[in-house]
């Protein structure tokens, strides 16, 4: 069960997204998978390189499209424990749309954004995740674009599955994706995974300094979605943990008639000469 490969990362010394490869690597071997039940699709970023760093099925995808190819590796081989990647740019900018419909569709995957509040292989600009005020070579003047709130809108697209964590607590991250492998439905967890490199504001102290542990608050429960909500917007999104789970929600698949019979990837699906003029007859 070792999830590890020969091939070395060639993130900067200090990139948050290590930390987040050692947790899927954890997680993967502590819920009892072996490399050849495991896939990992990723995106375009720096984080879009993880699916080339874990021993398992990979497919590093093109940029934003992530959700889309993972859910139809998912759809294809039930079979398959699918986790997609990719940084805030990937998920919040071009592939907004299939993030919140991915969300709303509940297929039984794990979404896993390594959230750095900046472009960092294009070498620094700002991203939808980026503060007010953030400067960089596309906002010398500072960005004047309110951050989207990625938290708010995964519980408000209808997510079964909300967590959030930081890259530094290795424990938390691992125990997060194991629950969200384990959740019947789809998994969003968002990581703070700092840019070393780029991100100047937004560093491991920064985040140190400013995030509140959800384990912290008396009485915070997370099968409780409308708590979620307030207690995020009362922490500005800057929680981690835990922040929803609806266990009773059905996944997709669970919805779908004859879903639990054999794998499409495994299934004959040629048909007689006979059938198919048929079928080819009601378009003519
Ligand atoms: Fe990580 Fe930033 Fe370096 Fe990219 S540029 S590898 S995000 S530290």
């Amino acid at each position: 069960k070792d999830f590890r490969n020969q091939v070395k990362p060639n993130w900067c010394p200090g990139c948050g997204d290590f930390s987040v490869q050692a947790a899927i690597q954890r997680a993967a071997a502590n819920v009892g998978l072996e490399p050849h039940e495991l896939a990992v699709i990723s995106g375009i970023g720096c984080s879009g390189r993880i699916s080339g760093y874990i021993n398992s099925y990979g497919f590093h995808g093109i940029h934003g499209r992530a959700l889309p190819i993972a859910q139809g590796v998912k759809m294809a081989n039930k079979e398959l424990t699918v986790i997609a990647a990719g940084g805030d740019g990937d998920g919040f900018a071009i592939g907004t749309g299939h993030t919140i419909h991915s969300i709303r569709r509940n297929i039984d995957i794990t979404y896993i954004v390594m959230d750095n509040q900046i472009y960092g292989l294009t070498k620094g600009q700002t991203s939808p995740r980026s503060e007010v005020g953030f400067q960089t070579k596309s906002t010398p003047k500072g960005s004047i674009e309110s951050p989207l709130s990625v938290i708010e809108m995964a519980l408000t697209a209808g997510a079964t599955f909300v967590a959030q964590s930081f890259s530094t607590d290795l424990k938390e991250l691992t125990s997060l994706i194991e629950q969200g492998i384990t959740h019947k439905g789809f998994a969003f967890i968002n990581v703070f995974s700092p840019c070393v490199t780029y991100n100047k504001i937004n560093t491991y102290d920064w985040f140190k300094e400013n995030l509140t542990k959800l384990s912290d608050i008396d009485g915070y429960d997370s099968s409780n979605r409308i708590q979620a909500m307030q207690t995020v917007m009362e922490h500005n999104g800057l929680v981690t943990g835990l922040i929803y789970q609806n266990k009773e929600q059905p996944s997709y698949q669970e919805l779908i008639d004859g879903y639990s019979e054999e794998p499409l990837s495994k299934a004959d699906l040629r048909i007689s000469e006979e059938k198919f003029n048929e079928l080819i007859s009601e378009f003519m």
